[in-house]
């Protein structure tokens, strides 16, 4: 059977694309190396509780906010049951300084840290109006039918921590608004305005949990492609492509299965897609570029199941630095860790007043795992289990700092590395969000859709931004490849 359309990969990104191109018609196939669906998007189970992996919270989710737009159109708005953030600090930033607050919506977001930092008002005014400015100039970020012009904006030429630290004096207040980066990996010397700029004017807007885990995604984006009539693929591995006449023809899996079609598009890290297109030889640059690029650093992460009722319910995010500059990324030091970390309480319908789990995610470089990088998960050794022991206890240590007693509330404690990400969704070097941006060279560390195979396109987090609303751009303007991208939009606009 040929398809019009063959998606690698099922995390956000793949699982998008095979959506809207099932919808527009098209005869797609999506495969996954893995049994379950959703890569970093998974949430799972573990004592009755529920973990999320890569969708902790997310943004914009109010009536006439984008991603409520895009979910719509999507079917995922009337899915999903959302707990909105604490109005007053969604996030809570903590220095040794203090610990300052993040609000939703744009005058609440100044008057809240004005109360802090009340010389500042002409920064925070100018830091809101510039970051808004930028979001409404982005096409796809306001469903504007203009081509995309992500690397047309100056913005993405232009550092977030330059531009943060030109409007406002504070040097602590400038701290505090960069204080989310560990969730974009914020590296002070790299990461663009633009990025920082959607983030958090994104979340500003409003941020939101999904009740109960982002599984529920994960279903009704497969039910959808299924009773469009497409194909999903589980526990199958693409491994190459053949050609024929300068076009890709089939994607051979694991199992030497064939699968052709007109077009492919690839919703994996590049590197996986290199070495798939390796002996075409037609990708010699394309290799050049993407094996030049840095990634962003990988997390570790730790998975807290509480005893009953002995953690309350923190709605809001709390984002600890061991100092007051919260770039941490670009001078991360292994004898210095945990220097950060996030601590986030899972929202689940049975547990308002007390949380019954929480994850907490920090910073891990690749280099700390190098002894077991030909290791597969589950089968690492003894010495890797009594590493990442050690390294809960150092993080706990840390959390204990600012959360007294709350090692006594843990029945118990899993933790991954990056390795476990690099082996679940095939990121290199278990990077966490993928290619690293960099605004001292836009044009290389952006990736567009398009490759130089005709019939190959790429999507996900690696091609424009990563993160829920982030991928869902990618997923629109990968398959804007396809369709038509205006038409796309209208019915995006009207759904
Ligand atoms: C720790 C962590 C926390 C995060 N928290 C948040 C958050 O709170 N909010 C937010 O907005 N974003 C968050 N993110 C980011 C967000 O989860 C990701 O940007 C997004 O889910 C990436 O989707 P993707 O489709 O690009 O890639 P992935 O989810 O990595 O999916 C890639 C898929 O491709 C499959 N695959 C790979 N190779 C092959 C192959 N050869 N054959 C077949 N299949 C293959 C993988 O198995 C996987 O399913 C977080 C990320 C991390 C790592």
């Amino acid at each position: 059977m040929k398809y019009d359309v063959v998606i690698i990969g099922s995390g956000l990104g793949g699982l998008l694309c095979a959506n809207i191109l099932a919808k527009e018609g098209y005869n797609v196939c999506l495969v996954e190396k893995n049994s379950r669906l959703g890569g970093s998007l998974q949430s799972f189970g573990r004592k009755g509780c529920i973990f999320n992996t890569g969708l902790n919270y997310t943004e914009s989710l109010d009536n006439g906010q984008i991603l409520n737009q895009y979910f719509r159109y999507f079917g995922l708005m009337d899915r999903l049951k959302l707990k909105r953030l604490d109005e007053n600090g969604f996030d809570i930033i903590s220095l040794p300084s203090g610990k300052y607050p993040l609000a939703i919506g744009h005058e609440n977001f100044r008057e809240t840290l004005l109360r802090r930092f009340p010389g500042e008002n002409d920064g925070l005014t100018s830091y809101l109006k510039n970051i808004r400015n930028i979001c409404d100039s982005i096409s796809l970020y306001n469903l504007s039918e203009k081509p995309f012009n992500i690397l047309m904006s100056s913005s993405m030429a232009t550092g977030a921590a330059d531009f943060i630290r030109s409007v406002i004096s504070n040097e602590t207040l400038r701290n505090v608004v960069a204080g989310n980066n560990l969730m974009y990996a914020g590296h002070e010397k790299k990461t663009p305005l633009l990025f920082h700029a959607l983030i958090n004017n994104s979340f500003i807007e409003s941020a939101w949990r999904v009740t109960d885990g982002s599984n529920v995604m994960i279903k009704t984006l497969e039910e959808n492609i299924e009773s469009s009539g497409g194909t999903i693929l589980k526990n199958t591995k693409a491994v190459r492509f053949t050609s024929g006449g300068g076009t890709l023809r089939t994607l051979v899996t694991g199992t030497g299965q064939e699968i052709e079609a007109r077009w492919f598009i690839s919703a994996t890290h590049p590197e996986q897609l290199l070495s798939m297109t390796d002996q075409l030889r037609v990708s010699g640059a394309f290799a050049f570029r993407i094996k030049k690029l840095e990634d962003t650093i990988g997390m570790f992460s730790m998975y807290l199941v509480f005893k009953k009722d002995s953690f309350p319910y923190l709605n809001y995010n709390f984002y600890h630095y061991d100092r007051e500059n919260t770039w941490v990324a670009g001078d991360y030091d292994p004898g210095k860790w945990p220097q950060n970390y996030v601590l986030m309480c899972t929202a689940d319908s049975g547990a308002d007043t007390y949380s019954r789990s929480a994850s907490v995610l920090t910073y891990m470089s690749f280099g700390e795992l190098k002894k077991w990088e030909n290791t597969v998960t589950g089968c690492r050794g003894e010495d890797y289990e009594e590493f990442k022991k050690e390294k809960c206890e150092k993080l706990f240590d840390s959390v204990e700092r600012q959360f007294p007693g709350i090692r006594s509330c843990v029945s118990t404690c899993y933790s991954s590395t990056p390795l476990t990400w690099r082996d679940y969704t095939g990121t290199r070097a278990g990077s966490a969000f993928g290619l690293l941006k960099d605004y001292n060279s836009p044009m290389e560390s952006i990736i567009l859709p398009k490759t130089k195979i005709p019939n190959l396109f790429l999507t996900g987090q690696n091609t424009n931004m990563h993160g829920i609303l982030g991928v869902t751009i990618s997923a629109v303007l990968t398959c804007g490849e396809i369709v038509d991208i205006r038409n796309l939009i209208r019915k995006i606009k009207n759904a």
